[in-house]
């Protein structure tokens, strides 16, 4: 990398994550995990029920949606203002994906900004160097090692804005609560549904441990895969890239390389076809008056941003 720019101490708080809660870092990512690969054989001989498929679903939607359109779009980068109602249901969907309390997020993802691959960036596959070996570790620490770092990212420097918000502060407290809501929740309700012990576990398993793991392998590909492979059709400082098999279930967040190319805009998929399910939930936000000041990309600023052949993509 050009840049070795060490991370200033500025940028990280005077104190380490407690170990409880680290613990908790650990149990999140890892039990999921390995639901998700108990899954594939056991789903053989359960079947998955309706009812278990629509929880799953659901959550899923909800959650995603509260990360990408509330954490990433709305908090980070201000990509549209939105009335206070809206703002609360934001960061309580986004905290329900356990991904990490909203201004831990958002902080850190601020970060991710402002060093993208380079020094400072709390999770560039490029953290390593460039050959193979070091690209392996490199995915892995992008992908999900970053999050068993116990520094935290200094939420006084990069998310003051929340920090000085009353609703953000007890949705930020509350996300224990939160996250216990939405791993034992669908188990709550599968079991009242089916009136069994075994609709109640099924449920925990698909809609509470299968969804995260999922929702989370997901997420977590933006950093990973999304600064490894796949297209540069845009001028951005960093090796971020557009990948459209994860345009979907990303809900639009894996059309990463015009989101580093114009963080602030609403829309990341602004290609033909590019789908980005996000965009079209913060159109329908805006539809129904709940945001406004919606940053939408121009042509004009799209034309700027495209990188042009003679140009070599950011080494
Ligand atoms: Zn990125
Ligand atoms: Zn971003």
């Amino acid at each position: 990398m050009t840049d070795t720019r060490p991370a200033p101490r500025s940028d990280f708080s005077d104190r380490l994550r407690h170990p409880v809660p680290h613990l908790f870092v650990y149990a999140f990512a890892i039990v999921p995990a390995i639901a998700l690969v108990a899954a594939v054989p056991l789903a053989w001989g359960w079947g998955l029920t309706w009812l278990d498929a629509g929880l799953a679903l659901g959550l899923y939607v909800v959650s995603m949606l509260g990360v990408t359109v509330g954490f990433h779009r709305y908090f980070t980068h201000g990509s549209f203002t939105a009335n206070r109602p809206l703002r609360i249901a934001l960061a309580v969907a986004g905290s329900l994906a356990v991904q990490g309390p909203v201004r831990h997020w958002v902080a850190d993802h601020r970060r991710h900004h402002a060093y993208a691959d380079a020094e400072g960036d709390p999770h560039s596959p490029w953290r390593y160097g460039t050959s193979p070996a070091a690209l392996v570790r490199g995915f892995w620490h992008a992908h999900m090692g970053w999050i068993f770092d116990r520094s935290l990212t200094d939420q006084r420097r990069f998310a003051p804005d929340l920090l000085a918000d009353p609703d953000i502060d007890r949705v930020h407290r509350g996300f224990t609560v939160l996250t216990i809501l939405s791993v034992f929740g669908p188990g709550v309700v599968g079991g009242l549904v089916t009136w069994s012990w075994w609709g109640a576990f099924t449920a925990f398993f698909w809609a509470g441990l299968v969804r995260v793991a999922v929702s989370h392998h997901v997420a977590w590909s933006t950093n990973s895969i999304c600064h490894l492979v796949g297209e540069r059709p845009y001028r951005a400082r960093d090796r971020s890239t557009n990948v459209w098999l994860l345009a979907v279930p990303s809900m639009g967040e894996s059309w990463h390389n015009l989101h580093h190319a114009d963080p602030t805009s609403a829309r990341h998929g602004v290609g033909r076809g590019e789908i980005d399910i996000s965009a079209g939930t913060i159109r329908l936000f805006e539809k129904l008056g709940w945001a406004w000041n919606v940053r939408w990309p121009t042509e004009k600023r799209l034309a700027k941003l495209a990188a042009r052949p003679d140009e070599p993509a950011a080494a």
